[in-house]
């Protein structure tokens, strides 16, 4: 029986600069956060609404819904060329998502944008911003919280994408990933996309190197 306590939801929280940023002025943000969030609507809103900002394209096995662009929303490759482009070294990080398919952010892709000196955005699931963690310890990780747990579980369940079994699966899984909230270095609720967006692009500019 799966633990029915709704789980600790974290406080907005404003930016704390670590060690490994001084010096440096981060150029890599890391956008995490749990299942259902809305990292993938918030990343789209910026996409629309920030051209100044520059969204990693990450590259996944699973297929295209209606409406994504290949080489815009994501590239979507096979499971051979994904596990090619792991063994070749060429991906910064990558994960296996919900047990199911593989996503990882092309290494090629943030070093281009940071050689043109601009400031890149990754919209990745925990296990790949543990992943940069340990290689870019000088980007900024940001966790993005849903409001309440019932609104994740309202957004999660509402969307009504996955079966009942696995809306309970991503629900535990959640709870792990809201945990590792202390491992970020700020935290925006995700209460509406506009907001939470604008709040992502401040903490942005407050990393951008200056010229
Ligand atoms: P979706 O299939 O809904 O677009 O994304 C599913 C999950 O994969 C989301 O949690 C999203 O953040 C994550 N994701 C998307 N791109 C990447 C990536 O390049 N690396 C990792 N580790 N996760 C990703």
């Amino acid at each position: 029986m799966p633990d029915q306590t709704p789980p600790v939801i974290p406080e907005p929280r404003d930016l704390t600069l670590r060690p490994e940023h001084t010096g440096t002025r981060p150029a890599v943000t890391v956008l995490a956060g749990p299942t259902a969030v809305g990292k993938g609507t918030v990343s789209q809103y910026i996409r629309e609404h920030y051209p100044q900002v520059c969204l990693s394209v990450s590259a996944t096995t699973r297929e295209p819904r209606p409406g994504e662009i290949d080489g815009v929303h994501y590239s979507f490759v096979s499971h051979q060329q994904f596990d090619e482009l792991v063994k070749q070294g060429k991906m910064l990080e990558w994960a296996q998502v919900h047990g199911q398919n593989k996503y990882g952010t092309p290494r090629s892709m943030v070093e281009n944008a940071l050689a043109k000196g601009r400031h890149v955005l990754l919209e990745i699931d925990l296990q790949g911003a543990r992943q940069v963690r340990q290689t870019l310890p000088e980007a900024t990780f940001v966790f993005l919280a849903p409001p309440s747990w019932e609104e994740l579980v309202r957004r999660l369940t509402g969307r009504g994408t996955e079966s009942p079994e696995e809306q309970q699966r991503r629900l535990e899984t959640a709870k792990l990933e809201l945990a590792a909230e202390p491992e970020f270095d700020a935290v925006i609720v995700n209460d509406t996309v506009g907001q939470a967006s604008a709040r992502l692009v401040e903490v942005m500019q407050l990393t951008t190197p200056q010229q």
